[in-house]
């Protein structure tokens, strides 16, 4: 077993020495069949909660409903859960063969052994090996049972590079509707961990034609969609943050659509991020990118406004020569700033809190503009002369 797994195969011991059969399973098999490093680990158990709980002291208890608690290693957190479904400790082998006939595709739907053993009843060795995604037995069941799965097909398939099965894929057209019964929390989770693997064009189109994209009320699939389709742009997706501010853009108006943020139930620091780059976007069509815009919006999300505004525009974005120019600005962030507030108040005996808060702001506008340089001296003199 590789190294990465030390932590789980030491827990794995450690359950079976108190006589519990105990495997990994899920994604982390999925990787191990494709050679890559594991994501998170996950070990399911014939042990109830209460036998973990009694075994490794410090465990954090997540969700006693569902069987799983987390065991803390020195590397990592590792989830234990009791077998999904019903647990017969005369025959593991059943027990763990329900445990998997409840996963939602062949490919997350393998165990492994503490002995490298692969314990895979529905085919999903073969399914990687032949790039193909298929739903665990029968595919309408599955989406049926958690329509949540729908948006993972489309996930695991960009993500993985694979084909959908053709049964699974017309359960996937079938159900898609059935999206909208899922919370929102998880659809956005899913839609985050999409951009993992970086979006190309063609991925986009592919994602944003899907019938479950289609059927997402709230976002700005079928209007990205067409924009999209108009006005070919070179540009990848590689960030939940890029991926907000497209999918909550109204293309239509030409506006920030503020609310598909909050209806996703998205932080405040993420809604604060895609409304200044919607609206950093806009401003940017009538003005172009001055300094100021470019320094406002920081090397991580420029992009994103670039992207935008380059849509709306119909031309290509770019990206590179604005980080270019963002790298050479006088400062990146504030406190670069040769002075701060105690200096104002210091020097030019000012203390009203706002007047310092403005004072600053307009010495930050004028060092990144290039007015004045960002040297102390230079800066008062700069203040002297009535700005
Ligand atoms: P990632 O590498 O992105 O974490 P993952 O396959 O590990 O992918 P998780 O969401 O962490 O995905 O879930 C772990 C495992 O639990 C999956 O591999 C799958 O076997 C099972 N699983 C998770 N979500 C579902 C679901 N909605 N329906 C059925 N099985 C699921
Ligand atoms: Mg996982």
């Amino acid at each position: 077993m590789p190294a990465d797994w030390k932590a789980a195969w030491d827990i794995i011991v450690e359950l079976e020495n108190h006589g519990f059969s105990s495997f990994i399973v899920g994604g982390a098999v999925r990787d191990y069949v494709l050679d890559k490093p594991p994501g998170d680990i996950d070990i399911a158990t014939t042990a109830r909660v209460e036998d973990v709980q009694h075994i490794f002291p410090h465990v954090v208890d997540v969700g006693v409903d569902h069987g799983t608690v987390l065991v803390p290693t020195t590397s990592d957190v590792i989830e234990v859960t009791q077998f999904r479904g019903e647990v017969n400790l005369n025959d593991v082998d059943r027990s763990l063969r329900e445990d998997l006939a409840r996963r939602d595709f062949t490919l997350n739907a393998m165990a492994l052994t503490k002995s490298g053993e692969i314990i895979d009843p529905f085919g999903g060795k073969d399914d990687l090996q032949r790039r193909v995604l298929r739903a665990v037995e029968n595919p309408s069941d599955r989406f049926e049972e958690d329509p949540l799965r729908l948006l993972r097909a489309l996930r695991f398939a960009h993500q993985y590079q694979l084909s959908i099965d053709q049964d699974t894929e017309r359960a996937v057209y079938t159900y898609s509707e059935n999206i909208q019964e899922v919370a929102v929390e998880r659809i956005a989770n899913e839609l985050e961990k999409m951009t993992q693997s970086s979006l190309t064009y063609q991925s986009m189109m592919a994602l944003l034609s899907s019938p479950v994209m289609q059927a997402l009320e709230g976002l700005k699939v079928k209007e990205l969609y067409e924009k999209l389709k108009q006005n070919r742009v070179h540009f990848v997706v590689d960030s939940s943050l890029l991926l907000w501010s497209l999918l909550s853009f109204d293309w239509n108006n030409e506006t920030s659509a503020r609310e598909v943020l909050g209806t996703f139930k998205r932080s405040k620091a993420l809604r604060k991020d895609v409304r200044e780059i919607h609206d950093i976007a806009l401003q940017t069509r009538r003005e172009g990118w001055s300094s100021w815009l470019l320094y406002q919006l920081g090397k991580e999300r420029l992009e994103a406004s670039e992207v935008i505004r380059a849509l709306i525009d119909h031309n290509q974005p770019n990206v590179a020569l604005l980080h270019d120019r963002f790298c050479k600005l006088p400062i990146q962030n504030k406190k670069e700033l040769a002075v701060n507030g105690k200096m104002l108040i210091e020097k030019l005996s000012i203390d009203h809190r706002s007047e310092i808060g403005d004072g600053l702001r307009r010495i930050e506008k004028a060092v990144v503009s290039g007015e004045v340089v960002n040297q102390k001296e230079a800066i008062y003199e700069w203040l002297k002369g009535g700005k």
